[in-house]
């Protein structure tokens, strides 16, 4: 009998979970495991607010993909354009394939809630180009102001929409940047305005209020300036546009602008038809497609309830990875003609939000942590990631030891 092939669209914490694992559980004759991403190459997500702002080299965020997979995988470089689930194909840039079992785990897409301008004139930190982009972008706008006759001040405003986990990850890392900047280029940091503008009435909602309080005068003694309950309502060329008060609306002059104010599912996913809330698919107890036997769907395109609260999971690096190794398990048991399916279930080993190479605020297993002990906490998070997917040799290549 002719063996059943396994497609996994996307390489990130998600696919490579599932296909690491894969290659360890199933036999070199039980299936063909193909992955197919657009780059070759792996990104940690979790590290992009570094590259962005400059403190981290962009290949110190990124590995080779052939280096996490053996033989038993086919790597396949291309771009996903859309699965057509009717006769079990995926259309590539570059052609297309056929699946027997099909893991979608393309990742997500920035979410500008249709608002005018953002797409044309604000950065997102989505990827390793976005994220070079923005640095190089900053860079030149410092570069620029010390070399022009009329100085535009503007040039040397940077804002943040958004104070979520990004966001607020972002501000820490640009809070360092900049003064290295200003040092680079002869610049008076005091000239230099960092904003943080977020929509509700509090950064990092639903969070722990004594922990956020600690984040915003770290930040703010950093020189960043937060305006919170403002939405913003339009990007253009010269700034942004914010809402204030019910009717009103004022302008923030600034030269560079990076929206870090939500996400949706990729793309792929509505273009190939499944029902889905942002791109994002409510999935089956065992992470299927509801009515596709044959599709499992990893990471921040799958919707799961938090049965608690009524309200979805945060997508996440942690809840994709768990849920990668459940789907791995699941197709090896369905390769096997084996009926008994895992359910998912999420287990929270709590959040940590970096301030910056050297401080952090979170909750770990339930318990409050803040400066070097939360710093030193989310780099072996980050360690963790690397040794679940590529083992300790990953860890030693690529893992964060400047712990203070
Ligand atoms: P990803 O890891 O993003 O991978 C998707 C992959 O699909 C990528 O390799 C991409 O190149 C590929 N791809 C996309 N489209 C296509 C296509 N059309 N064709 C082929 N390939 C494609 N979560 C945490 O748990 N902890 C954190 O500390 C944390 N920090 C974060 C910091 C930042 C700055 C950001 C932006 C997010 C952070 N998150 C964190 C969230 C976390 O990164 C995501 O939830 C996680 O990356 C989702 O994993 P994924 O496998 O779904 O997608
Ligand atoms: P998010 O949706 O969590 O936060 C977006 C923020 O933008 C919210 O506070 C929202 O109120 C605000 N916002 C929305 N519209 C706005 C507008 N028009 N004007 C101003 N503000 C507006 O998005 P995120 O921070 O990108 O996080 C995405 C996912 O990644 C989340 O699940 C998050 O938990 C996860 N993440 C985790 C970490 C971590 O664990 N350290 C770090 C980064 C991201």
């Amino acid at each position: 009998m002719k063996k059943p092939t396994i497609v996994v669209l996307g390489a990130g914490y998600g696919g490579l979970m599932t296909v690491t694992r894969l290659q360890k559980a199933l036999g070199q004759n039980e299936a063909e495991i193909v992955l197919v991403n657009k780059n070759d190459y792996h990104y940690e997500t979790t590290w992009l607010h570094e590259a962005s702002a400059g403190t981290l080299h962009h290949d110190r965020v990124r590995y080779p993909i052939k280096s996490v997979i053996n033989s038993k995988v086919k790597f396949i470089q291309d771009s996903v354009l859309e699965v057509k689930t009717e006769n079990k194909k995926v259309i590539l840039e570059n052609g297309e394939i056929s699946y027997d079992y099909l893991v979608i785990g393309l990742g997500p897409e920035s979410e500008t809630f249709g608002i005018q301008g953002l797409k044309e004139y604000a950065f997102s930190i989505s990827n390793v180009n976005t994220a070079r982009k923005i640095r190089d972008h900053i860079q030149l706008q410092f570069a620029t102001y010390s070399t022009e006759v009329e100085k535009n001040e503007d040039r040397l405003t940077i804002v943040v929409g958004g104070a979520g986990f990004t966001g607020i990850e972002f501000l820490g890392e640009l809070a360092n940047r900049v003064p290295e900047l200003c040092k680079e280029y002869d610049i008076d940091f005091q000239k230099v305005r960092m904003y943080c503008v977020e929509a509700a009435p509090a950064v990092l909602p639903g969070f722990d209020p004594e922990l956020v309080d600690y984040a915003v005068s770290y930040l703010e003694k950093k020189g960043v300036e937060f305006k919170i309950g403002t939405p913003i309502k339009g990007a253009t060329p010269e700034g942004i546009i914010v809402a204030k008060g019910e009717d009103e609306v004022e302008e923030i002059k600034a030269g560079t602008v990076v929206w870090a104010a939500g996400v949706r599912g990729n793309s792929v996913i509505e273009a190939s038809g499944f029902e889905a809330m942002r791109g994002r698919i409510k999935v089956d107890l065992d992470m299927r497609a509801p009515g596709h036997d044959d599709i499992f769907i990893v990471g921040d395109c799958a919707l799961i309830i938090n049965e608690e609260i009524n309200r979805p999971y945060p997508p996440t690096a942690q809840i994709a990875m768990q849920q990668g190794e459940v789907i791995a398990k699941n197709l090896t048991k369905l390769v096997r003609n084996e009926s008994d399916l895992e359910t998912f279930t999420f287990e929270n080993k709590g959040t940590v939000c970096s301030l910056g190479e050297d401080n952090a605020i979170g909750v770990v297993f339930g318990k409050k942590v803040t400066g070097k002990t939360a710093s030193f906490m989310k780099k072996m998070v980050d360690n963790r990631a690397l040794l679940m997917i590529g083992g300790a040799s990953l860890v030693a290549k690529k893992g964060k030891f400047n712990v203070l």
